[in-house]
């Protein structure tokens, strides 16, 4: 059974996960290191391939940007195998070991589109079987003070029920594609149905005709070809539905 925990910057910091820690909803108020962030980019360094991108993640970067996937791979991201599934991830700079969308002045040049984990920290994500929860992480920002804030306003994610619930369809997709390829004797099955995985849910640009002009409104873009969230949402459901019955 693969990881059913996101916190990757907690784990390039050397903490340890706690199986005791206490686990909170979105609703709730918390105390976490926090601050504006002074730009020291401690917690956007030495992450290696830890930060696994989703879906939703790659549709934003891609929004935000104005790159595609592929414009994306070698200048911000690149892949990894976990477990068997092919994901991609931030990618780190040789040089400076930082996340290549870390800027000269050390603040993230993706801010407002920046992937689900970064927006996480310093909180973990936990996966049950009837939602998600929250940890904290024990590190945090190492320039803030202890703040109290409301995780589901910290997360800053528009209707966040809805991408709970999505985040939970991906990673019960993602461990049962891990079974699947597990169980697979072929080499050339394996690779085939990772490539089939990649082309369907990260390489074929989210937003048809149907959709074109829209606006994210998560971080408020409006870009040509980008659809709103809510398109989004509902054609990952048709991509799952698809590749499900074709492969798991
Ligand atoms: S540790 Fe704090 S100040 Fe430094 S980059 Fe991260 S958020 Fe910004
Ligand atoms: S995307 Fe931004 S917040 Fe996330 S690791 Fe890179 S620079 Fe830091």
């Amino acid at each position: 059974m693969g990881k059913n925990t996101d916190n990757a910057q907690h784990r390039a910091h050397g903490a340890q996960d706690n199986a005791q820690h206490r686990l909170y909803s979105a609703q709730d108020m918390v105390r976490i290191r926090s601050s504006e962030c002074a730009g020291c980019g401690a917690c956007c360094r030495g992450m290696g391939d830890t930060i696994a991108l989703d879906p939703y993640d790659v549709w934003q970067l891609a929004a935000g940007t104005g790159r595609t996937f592929e414009e994306l791979m070698g200048a911000g991201i690149d892949l990894h195998v976990e477990e068997g599934v092919i994901l991609p991830h931030l990618m780190m700079r040789e040089d400076t070991k930082g996340c290549s969308f870390l800027a000269k002045d050390g603040k993230c040049a993706v801010h407002a589109y920046r992937p689900g984990i970064c927006r996480l920290f310093p909180l973990g994500r936990e996966f049950h079987d009837d939602g998600v929860s929250y940890f904290i992480v024990p590190e945090g920002c190492v320039k803030g003070g202890l703040s109290k804030v409301r995780i589901g306003k910290w997360l800053g994610i528009a209707d966040l029920p809805r991408y709970e619930r999505f985040k939970g369809e991906w990673h019960l997709l993602v461990q049962r594609l891990r079974a699947r390829l597990a169980a697979e004797p072929s080499d050339e099955v394996r690779r085939n149905v990772n490539v089939y995985f990649l082309q369907t849910f990260y390489m074929t640009p989210y937003g048809g005709a149907a959709a074109a002009g829209g606006t994210s409104a998560a971080v408020g873009l409006s870009v040509a070809g980008c659809p709103s969230a809510a398109a989004f949402y509902e054609e990952f459901a048709g991509r799952r539905t698809a590749f499900e019955a074709a492969v798991l």
